[in-house]
């Protein structure tokens, strides 16, 4: 199966998108995750990418969409894949139409803005494998370390209050015109992200059947 995860940053779709990847074992591919990962060992492209996650503008469609070529050609993604933050514009929809990947279901999930704020503020990510958690929602199991690898969480540098909010209208200007493109091609399904992260898991294995 091949899912896409939209919604707005903070909506839940990296929490969502990883039970889904345990559930049906294909893997999780977070294009966020591969830049912040780029931007920490000071790749050339992260150094590129780092002048626009810092503000909360997207990274030019170019570079991401060489990313995705690149990730979607390895061995793993062969029985299906999640995508995890991409396509966030038209332009890289559109590529992966011309890369051939036929798109089986594209997950919205929806939270209004305001909640989107509060949320942000009690986020924590692991540095090392990019796991994320909240400190009230999903903490992790000493509130300081991942569960999954041990590294120290952090709070990510374009989570500050001000980026967020720039985040959030990039969100509305520039992604959310895809889900009127994936409406087109009847994939989308809608799920309203609830207060319990185990509801939205609920109705996203749902909107999966
Ligand atoms: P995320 O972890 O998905 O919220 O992504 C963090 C940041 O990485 C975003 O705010 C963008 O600056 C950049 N980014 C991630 N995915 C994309 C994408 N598909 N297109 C452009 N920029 C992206």
């Amino acid at each position: 199966m091949k899912i896409i995860f939209l919604g707005a940053p903070g909506a839940g779709k990296g929490t969502q998108a990883e039970r889904v990847s345990a559930a049906l074992e294909i893997p999780a591919i977070s294009t966020g995750n591969i830049i912040r990962e780029a931007i920490a060992t000071g790749t050339e492209m992260g150094v590129e990418a780092k002048k626009y996650t810092s503000t909360g503008a997207l990274v030019p469609d170019e570079i991401v969409i060489g990313i995705i070529k690149e990730r979607l050609a390895k061995d793993d993604c062969k029985n299906g894949f999640i995508l995890d933050g991409f396509p966030r514009t038209v332009p890289q929809a559109e590529a992966l139409d011309r890369m051939g990947v036929a798109i089986d279901r594209v997950v919205s999930i929806e939270v209004e803005d305001e909640r989107i704020t509060k949320r942000m503020s009690g986020r924590r990510s692991c540095p090392a494998c990019g796991a994320t958690y909240h400190v009230d929602y999903k903490p992790s199991k000493n509130g300081t370390n991942c569960d999954v690898c041990g590294a120290e969480l952090v709070i990510r540098a374009d989570d500050k209050p001000e980026v967020v909010l720039s985040r959030l209208a990039t969100y509305h200007e520039q992604t959310e015109p895809l889900k009127d493109f994936y409406e087109a091609k009847g994939v989308l399904k809608t799920v309203i992200g609830q207060e319990e992260v185990a509801d939205t898991t609920a109705l996203t294995f749902e909107a999966l059947k």
